[in-house]
């Protein structure tokens, strides 16, 4: 259509939206889901309006870190009212379907829910939207990546090798459809002993920080593996609103203030 269109001609600017950011990862279980919610509470903390879209179809987990359940309100022109938590705009798959059933889909079948969750969304004014996306670098995601008028994509990996690897990937695919990374986040840095506050590097940390300055990205700071993150996620309440030292909240913060 006219106006909305980036230069490229495939993309539709959504209206109120200012920008769009991918959370990423190459592979799942690295902690993308529990990031991408952390990255945006970090930027609500800025004073940015925020808003979360959970478009990890295979595997939903705003439902799970914010506790909410709820099928979300029509407006009177049918689009979807997103739920609100902690001050931040949300929407996700895992509101209108079983988890189950959005597993089965096959790729265009996600890619048009997506597109749904981002247009037909009464998302009111946002200074920044983060998109959870679904985790590796296969055509599903290459397309979202392509399809979803991102501004950048921020990686998040363990400091393993493999996880690295993945991440090389994804930076690779953000590449090919012109977005910028904007960095990597490496998460699950080094174990916090919730005993003794001793830290370990279980997996060999700052391999995302080598990582990064190898491949001329930014990187955006290392969160430790900690129980409190676990258990928060599961409670549905994100760690940066529960943890009393607020030292999560400054971790967060720092690390969206550079992207
Ligand atoms: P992904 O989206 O990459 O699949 P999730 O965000 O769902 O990963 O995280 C996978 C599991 O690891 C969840 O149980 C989550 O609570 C836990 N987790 C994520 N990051 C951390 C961390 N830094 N410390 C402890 N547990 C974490």
């Amino acid at each position: 259509g006219a106006g909305g269109d980036s230069p490229m001609g495939r993309q539709k600017a959504i209206p109120g939206i200012k920008t769009i950011i991918a959370v990423a990862s190459g592979k799942g279980g690295v902690g993308k889901s529990t990031t991408a919610l952390n990255l945006a509470l970090g930027l609500r903390d800025l004073g940015l309006k925020t808003g979360l879209l959970d478009a990890d179809i295979y595997g939903p987990s705003v439902p799970r870190l914010t506790g909410l359940k709820e099928m979300p309100k029509l407006t009177d022109d049918k689009k979807m009212i997103p739920l609100q938590r902690f001050g931040l705009t949300l929407m996700s798959i895992g509101f209108l379907v079983a988890e189950e059933t959005a597993m089965i889909w096959r790729g265009p079948m996600i890619q048009s829910a997506v597109k749904q969750m981002l247009q037909d969304v009464a998302w009111g004014e946002l200074d920044v939207l983060v998109v959870d996306m679904p985790p590796g670098t296969g055509d599903v995601q290459l397309s979202l990546a392509q399809h979803v008028p991102l501004a950048g994509a921020v990686i998040v990996s363990t400091p393993q090798d493999l996880a690295l690897i993945d991440a090389r990937r994804g930076i690779t695919m953000f590449k090919k459809v012109d977005v910028p990374t904007l960095g990597i986040i490496e998460n699950m840095s080094y174990f916090l002993c919730p005993h003794c506050n001793t830290r370990s590097d279980i997996f060999g940390h700052g391999g995302a920080r080598h990582e990064a300055e190898r491949l001329g990205v930014p990187f955006l700071g290392e969160i430790p593996l900690d129980i409190a993150i676990r258990e928060g996620s599961d409670e549905g309440r994100p760690v940066l609103e529960s943890d009393p030292s607020g030292k999560y909240a400054e971790i967060y913060r720092a690390i969206a203030e550079k992207i």
